[in-house]
């Protein structure tokens, strides 16, 4: 299948296909516009079913940054980088500069930083062959490093605001929410609910994450398949795509569904689904933009910490907006977004013809 060809085709700039056959290394990384800046996204290092898994990825991971980073206001497009991983990949510094030489051919076009599967270590071995490269390290007062604490805070913060939607007020204390995925926002993100005096029911695949959190923030442990069927207040889905859809969204039983992981609407029709069945929904990538706030202040070598965490800080007013303008209208949540980023996209596009 061509990238044209995938249902996920939104009028990519470009799509790049890389292989490098010393390390049996295949990656994708769509650039899906550039209006605002250039493409800026992490990327992905996971084991996907099919070549044609991880394009739909790519595709669509990439139009998330475009939007993410139109309502976080950076001077960023949207960009995300896939690499397929395999069994011959044994050297992992070896994958990351060679996805780094990768990364440099393109000339700055497209900015990497961490996702899901990649970490500080990784974006080293990529600083090696291309300065296109962020999240990496915290230094000279400027903000930096690891993005998911501060993409967990920002989740924090708009789930706290959607509560406040739906209920009232802003209290979590007592409040249930069901935590899918324990990793780096997960993780973040239970520890500031547990602090918040929030009740946590959690799942991971990873075992030893789920008994450190039972462990250490008192929550209860449910299996991968029974956390999204939780009796909960607040759903919280961070570990990947697509948790949302025709098959979930019936059993869902929380109010609210809020969390860090990119792309948790498998279509768009889920979005009005979640709406029907009187969910409210936080957009993903209004909420979790914390990293790639981080990251871009990193990358600029603009901003303290203590000036992104104020950019942070703006997610809640970006997500009331949407939330009371969807209230109003009787539109899905998403769809306000989406329409809030695309008109964001279309004024860049404009200036950049005019200048
Ligand atoms: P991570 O790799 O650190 O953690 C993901 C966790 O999810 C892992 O512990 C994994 O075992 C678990 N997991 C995977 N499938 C699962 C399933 N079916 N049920 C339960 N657990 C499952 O990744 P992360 O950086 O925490 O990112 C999580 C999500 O947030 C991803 O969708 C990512 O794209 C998104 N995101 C991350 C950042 C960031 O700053 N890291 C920023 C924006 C969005």
């Amino acid at each position: 299948m061509t990238p044209f060809d995938s249902p996920d085709f939104d009028a990519h700039e470009a799509v790049h296909f890389f292989h490098d056959p010393a390390c049996g290394l295949e990656i994708i990384i769509a650039i899906h516009s550039s209006a605002l800046g250039p493409g800026a996204g992490g990327c992905r290092y996971w084991r996907y079913d099919s070549r044609g898994a991880g394009l739909t990825d790519a595709l669509r991971l990439s139009r998330g940054m475009s939007y993410k980073n139109a309502l976080a206001d950076l001077p960023f497009g949207g960009g995300k980088a896939v690499i397929l991983k395999n069994d011959r990949q044994t050297d992992r510094r070896a994958v990351f500069e060679v996805f780094g030489r990768f990364v440099e051919s393109l000339g700055g076009t497209y900015i990497t930083a961490e996702d899901v599967g990649t970490r500080v270590e990784d974006m080293r071995s990529i600083a090696r062959m291309t300065r296109y490269v962020s999240g990496l390290v915290s230094e000279h007062g400027v903000a930096g490093g690891d993005p998911s604490p501060k993409t967990a805070y920002g989740v924090f913060l708009g789930l706290r605001e959607t509560w406040r939607h739906v209920s009232g007020t802003d209290d979590l204390a007592g409040v249930r929410v069901a935590v899918q995925g324990l990793g780096g926002v997960g993780g973040h993100l239970c520890r500031h609910l547990h602090e918040s005096g929030a009740t946590l029911v959690v799942a991971d695949l990873n075992a030893e994450l789920v008994e450190r959190f039972v462990r250490d923030c008192g929550a209860t442990a449910l299996s991968a398949e029974e956390i999204l069927r939780a009796d909960v207040d607040i759903l919280s889905p961070c570990a990947l795509g697509a948790v949302l859809n025709a098959t979930t969204i019936p059993n869902i039983r929380a109010r609210a569904v809020v969390g860090g992981a990119n792309n948790q609407l498998a279509t768009d029709a889920d979005g009005l689904a979640l709406m029907m069945g009187g969910i409210t929904y936080a957009p993903d990538y209004v909420v979790n933009a914390g990293g790639i706030i981080s990251v871009a202040s990193e990358y600029l070598g603009s901003g303290s910490e203590e000036e992104v965490r104020r950019k942070i800080e703006r997610i809640p007013v970006t997500l009331r907006a949407i939330l009371e303008r969807a209230r109003e209208s009787q539109q899905p949540t998403a769809a306000v977004a989406d329409r809030l980023a695309r008109e964001r996209i279309a004024a860049g596009r404009k200036s950049t013809a005019a200048a």
